[in-house]
């Protein structure tokens, strides 16, 4: 091992708005020596989600955040690089929510191990047959629970978890139609996935647009952005709709209370039901999902696509792509070199 160094992103500063530089610390700490029990790893991919700004605020939510001066959490895959550890050797590849570092030092409490003979790419470890995938898979199916014939809307729908619902979605039969924010995204979702049809949020008039191509109202709205998207969809909602509150995207950086929909009255007239979703719920079943993924995968029945940013240096700044909607697929920094074996 030959760096003497560990580079990492502390927390300094809660941010106000969207992430700014500033709100975090480059600092360099010389890598400590390995006790018993410990495995120092090596960070390959840092994966950047937009959960991550929620991580940053300093409110209670599914998990503690971020103290400020500590090292900003985030799910990370890296090969240990020494290991005093009973069950992990050097050159295993592991999963762990190890932070914005090039290093990590842990007594592997919550690791994982990778398959080092995958026919995918490391990268699906943090999309497709990471988080990502059991997202799209339970937060439609178990929440949304489509039927063949239904129509499904999701918002963010060339997005990591967007863009797998909307294809889960034609593989149930339904009409999927996604809401995303340029042409490109809207060209890939409905020439190179299959969505029956695709509406530009930015340049176009939601509303007209979903009456357009949701003849028959819609039946399950998959929903990665809340706010004035969330309200309109409200309006056209069938009986007995489900609607799949996975993400809230467009008030994550809101500074002041963000208003709740105007039109939940279509709620109560339509009975119908509003669920919150967290694929934390769901960890002990993602080998369901990941059967299933893997398989559609296969099959070229789903796509995904992986939007990699070089240089652990870059992430304070790459992760607005989210907010700004120029990611093109799950973004992930490269840390690190992966190995070869
Ligand atoms: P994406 O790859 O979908 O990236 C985020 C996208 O959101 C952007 O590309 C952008 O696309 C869109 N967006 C950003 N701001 C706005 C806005 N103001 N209005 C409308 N769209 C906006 O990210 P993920 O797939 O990782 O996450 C998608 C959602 O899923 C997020 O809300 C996230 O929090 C949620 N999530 C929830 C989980 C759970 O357990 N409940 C687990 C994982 C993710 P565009 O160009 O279309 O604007």
């Amino acid at each position: 091992m030959g760096a003497k160094v560990n580079r990492q992103w502390r927390l300094v500063a809660r941010p106000v708005g969207l992430i700014k530089e500033s709100d975090f610390g480059w600092y360099e700490q010389p890598i400590p020596t390995l006790d018993e029990g410990k495995i120092l790893i090596r960070n390959i991919y840092l994966s950047l989600d937009p959960a991550s700004r929620n991580w940053a605020r300093e409110v209670k939510s599914y998990f503690p955040p971020v103290a400020i001066g500590d090292v900003m959490l985030g799910r990370t895959i890296g090969v240990v690089a020494q290991s005093r550890h009973a069950n992990f050797k050097e050159e295993d590849i592991v999963l762990g929510m190890l932070g914005w570092q090039e290093y990590s030092l842990t007594d592997g409490t919550g690791l994982s191990q990778l398959p080092k003979d995958s026919s995918l790419p490391l990268t699906a470890y943090l999309g497709l047959l990471g988080n990502i995938g059991p997202t799209a898979y339970f937060g439609l199916l178990d929440i949304g629970k489509p039927e063949a014939g239904e129509t499904l809307v999701v918002s963010a729908a060339a997005g990591a978890v967007g863009s797998l619902v909307g294809q889960i979605g034609k593989i149930k039969g339904c009409r999927v139609v996604g809401i995303a924010g340029t042409e490109e995204k809207c060209h890939w979702i409905t020439e190179d996935l299959g969505f029956d049809a695709a509406i530009n949020y930015k340049t176009e008039r939601v509303h007209e647009r979903l009456i357009t191509h949701c003849p028959d109202g819609i039946d399950v709205y998959f929903d990665n952005v809340g706010g004035e998207i969330l309200d309109t969809v409200l309006t056209l909602i069938n009986g007995k709709a489900r609607i799949v509150i996975c993400g809230l995207i467009s008030q994550y950086n809101a500074v002041k209370p963000v208003h709740g929909p105007f039109n939940f009255i279509r709620i109560l007239a339509q009975r119908a039901r509003v669920e919150g979703f967290l694929v934390l719920d769901y960890e002990n079943r993602f080998q369901e999902a990941y059967v299933d993924l893997e398989r559609w995968h296969a099959e070229k029945k789903i796509k995904y696509r992986v939007d990699l940013v070089d240089g652990l240096e870059n992430a304070p700044r790459a992760i607005n792509k989210l907010f700004d909607g120029s990611n093109k697929g799950k973004l992930i920094i490269k840390v690190s070199e992966e190995p070869s074996f």
